[in-house]
């Protein structure tokens, strides 16, 4: 078991001081050194090229090659160092943060909603506040429950929210609290005194932030959605779980909906409340997000469309409705480059019975054209693409189309689907291609060099490797602290492919007159 973020055991949270009761003092003391062995010995490495180990504070060298079978190989693997993944809460909580009058509330201590709202915060630049239940020793020894209660009376009072959006940290996992038990003394001993409540388990030693974030849309359908539906409505109803996107990929779904005249339940919706305008006066919980009306109409769409090709064989909100009231389901990929926007706009048009608006017609045009004149900016380049599993999906097809070849595609998350799913993606994807699951920074730190790229693609923690290889950082997804507009970063449809594709063509431009001795002023 291992902290998302501190890398550290959850007996020896580093960031939140967090104790699980799992592990010894001494097994402490020995993870601090970076002994402790979290996951099995690799493999003896197989000899090939030695990779020079850039370790960028990691505790310890692994000595990490590539070996003749293309893999990479670790001599002496500890456990994660400066992972490439996120705390399971933290999508939970941004989930919530996208359903209207919502307020999230994690039921464990009070490090953990810290250490969340500072990461959320310095990428969306806007409030978020999360309520914590705050374990002390003794809670951890004999249960929160009173913790769980006064909390949830205290947040009703302070905030009156239309719903309490909890889930679990890995401490209240640890000890195995019982959230169902917990939820039914809550209503027994005060009635309708506390908001209505939906609960996500989200033990962060079992899945990453963007499990979370399923697992959250998923709590909110069960236990929201009917069949009841809205029966005046005048258009069919479609359901769209987008999965974690940034603000404005979330308003730029929400005018394609509207343009296809499609009545839509676009589940969660963070585009104003984490991405909103400046205040008349003080709001304890942003307005925007997904009206819970919206979430009750789940139940009765005419169909599901998740993004998500990794999301195969996982249970998901999509799967739930099917189960429970019968809504088809469509899975498909991010919509990102060409291939997978055309998939997402095709079944929008069956499903909305119009055809393709003009505007997104030209809008394709335009993005075909401009790669036909940036071509030979792009040709042959090489590219490490890093972070979530289904954004590195998108963003590997999105260069592939573009003629970047991407040398190494890496997340930190291990679904087992991703190797596959990319492939499916890509089928450009050059075979000697290194696609791997489970990687942390420290390890794409060691291998980087020999894959000599020509750019990074993905979040801000790239940075120091982008900076010890001297070459391109082009920031998308989650997180992005050292750039404001992460929020605004549109990653999906043809327009978001424009916007990456400039952006791409670009930085490469401005890293040729950089190291330049001439200063050509015409590229
Ligand atoms: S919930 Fe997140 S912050 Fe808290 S101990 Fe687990 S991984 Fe660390």
């Amino acid at each position: 078991m291992s902290c998302a973020n501190c890398n550290g055991i959850p007996a020896e949270c580093a960031r939140c001081g967090e104790g699980g009761g799992v592990a010894t003092a001494e097994r402490n003391a020995e993870h601090r050194l970076g002994q402790f062995q979290t996951t099995p010995q690799r493999d003896e490495p197989v000899p090939s090229a030695s990779i020079a180990n850039d370790h960028l504070g990691c505790k310890k060298s692994t000595g990490a090659k590539v070996g003749a079978d293309g893999e990479l190989h670790s001599k002496h693997f500890t456990s994660t160092r400066n992972a490439c993944k996120l705390c399971t809460p933290l999508g939970a909580c941004l989930v919530y943060r996208g359903v209207e009058g919502c307020i999230p509330f994690l039921h464990g201590s009070q490090g953990c909603s810290t250490y969340i709202r500072r990461y959320l915060i310095s990428h969306f630049r806007e409030p978020m506040d999360i309520a914590s239940s705050n374990f002390h020793e003794d809670s951890a020894i004999f249960g929160g429950s009173k913790n769980f209660s006064q909390g949830a009376l205290n947040i009703t009072r302070q905030y009156q929210p239309q719903l309490i959006g909890a889930a679990t940290t890995c401490l209240t996992e640890t000890i195995g609290e019982d959230m169902p038990r917990l939820l039914h003394e809550l209503r027994q001993n005060h009635g309708d005194a506390a908001a209505p409540i939906v609960h996500v388990s989200t033990p962060s030693y079992r899945g990453t932030h963007i499990d979370g974030f399923h697992d959250a849309v998923k709590a909110l359908v069960e236990q929201l959605g009917s069949a009841a539906g809205d029966a005046c409505a005048a258009a069919p109803r479609i359901n769209l779980f987008p999965g974690m996107v940034s603000a404005a990929d979330l308003r730029h779904l929400k005018e394609i909906l509207a343009d296809f005249g499609l009545n839509y339940t676009l589940l969660p919706d963070y585009s104003e409340s984490m991405d909103g305008e400046t205040w008349e006066q003080y709001e304890k919980i942003q307005s925007g997000g997904t009206p819970l009306a919206a979430i009750a109409a789940t139940g009765s769409a005419k169909a599901s469309i998740e993004f998500g090709r990794v999301l195969e064989a996982k249970e998901t909100a999509g799967t739930s409705l099917v189960k429970k009231f019968s809504v088809p389901r469509h899975l498909l990929g991010m919509p990102m480059g060409i291939r997978e926007t055309d998939a997402f706009f095709n079944l929008l048009a069956t499903l909305s019975g119009n055809a393709i608006p003009l505007k997104y017609q030209r809008e394709r045009g335009r993005l075909v054209d401009s790669l036909i004149d940036g071509h030979k900016y792009t040709f042959e380049k090489r590219a490490i693409v890093y972070g979530d599993e289904d954004l590195v999906i998108g963003l590997t097809a999105f260069l592939c189309e573009i003629g970047v070849t991407p040398v190494l595609c890496a997340t930190g998350a291990r679904s087992g689907k991703f190797e596959a799913a990319i492939r499916a993606a890509a089928p450009g994807l050059p075979s000697e291609t290194l696609v791997k699951a489970g990687l942390d920074f420290a390890e794409t730190a060691e291998v980087a060099p020999e894959l000599k790229p020509d750019f990074l693609i993905g979040s801000s923690k790239g940075y120091k490797i982008s900076r010890s290889l001297d070459v391109p950082l082009i920031r998308v997804g989650f997180p992005i602290h050292d750039r404001v507009g992460g929020q605004r970063v549109l990653h999906l449809g043809y327009r978001g492919a424009q916007e990456l594709y400039d952006r791409i063509v670009n930085a490469l431009l401005e890293a040729k007159q950089d190291t330049s001795t001439i200063g050509y002023s015409y590229l």
